[in-house]
């Protein structure tokens, strides 16, 4: 049976990429998106081009009834296997004295309270076997100053949230990683307010360029294989060095 697999922001940037990759390694794909019918539209055209089966739900992340209509219509594909927590979003760069109080509740709505919603779902659904790999960020750790500490700190939560679930789900046989890209090139920059961010902080980059999203979704399709059997709590990062 090809395991199902949902993808929170699958839509465009990292979760597009992965959805395309866990497709030719068999998965089926339930997307999550929150406005972008198109962009939503051409990944499941392209996963049922691989000959599996895919479904996009508009799904706010931060609304609990919205994931559950998302991970009702994965279950339509077959028994869940993985979740993909990877809806995230910026707010613009700036100083942190400058930062707005909308712009964080945003942060902490959607990367924070909508990661532990929809790994609550997916704790209550999967069964032995399954899977759950949470997309942090480099910034956990670099703390991202001057640019967007907030999200930084939230990112940092991600981890803890992986360490823990980790450890309470591995006596049910469920593993649960993170992945934590540095300066991958998506839209998410553009939302930031630094559309060439890729261009131009490239220069920090130890490897000297930025990432693709195809480079992280290696690393998801890695950790949801036979290879990454024995690898729960981990955060794996894939930052070009940073
Ligand atoms: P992106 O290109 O901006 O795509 C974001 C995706 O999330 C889109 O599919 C978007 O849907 C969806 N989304 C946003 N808010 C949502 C919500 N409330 N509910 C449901 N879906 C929502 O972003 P990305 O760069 O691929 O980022 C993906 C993840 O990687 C995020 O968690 C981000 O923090 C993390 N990350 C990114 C980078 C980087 O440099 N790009 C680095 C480190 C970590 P719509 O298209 O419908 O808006």
């Amino acid at each position: 049976m090809n395991p199902v697999t949902v993808i929170t922001g699958g839509s465009r940037g990292i979760g597009a990429a992965t959805a395309r990759r866990l497709a030719t390694e068999g998965h089926h794909v339930a997307i999550g998106y929150r406005r972008d019918h198109h962009a939503a539209a051409q990944v499941v055209a392209d996963i049922r081009a691989h000959g599996r089966h895919a479904v996009a739900v508009p799904a706010d992340t931060t609304d609990p009834d919205q994931i559950t209509r998302l991970f009702d219509a994965a279950a339509d594909l077959g028994p869940v296997t993985a979740l993909i927590n990877n809806a995230g979003v910026t707010s613009p760069i700036g100083p942190f004295t400058d930062l707005r109080v909308d712009d964080l509740r945003h942060v902490v709505d959607v990367n924070l309270i909508g990661y532990v919603l929809c790994a609550q779902q997916a704790a209550r659904r999967l069964t032995r076997g399954g899977a759950i790999v949470n997309i942090s960020s480099a910034a956990a750790t670099l703390g991202s100053p001057g640019e967007y500490i907030h999200y930084a700190a939230v990112k940092a939560a991600t981890d803890t949230l992986t360490v823990g679930l980790a450890k309470e789900l591995a006596p049910h046989g469920i593993r649960v990683n993170a992945v934590a890209p540095g300066i991958i090139r998506t839209d998410i920059h553009t939302l930031s307010g630094v559309p060439d961010r890729a261009e131009s902080a490239a220069g920090r980059v130890p490897l000297g360029r930025a990432g693709e999203p195809d480079e992280v979704a290696g690393a998801v399709a890695w950790l949801l294989g036979p290879d990454a059997s024995y690898t729960t709590g981990a955060v794996l990062r894939v930052a070009g060095g940073l």
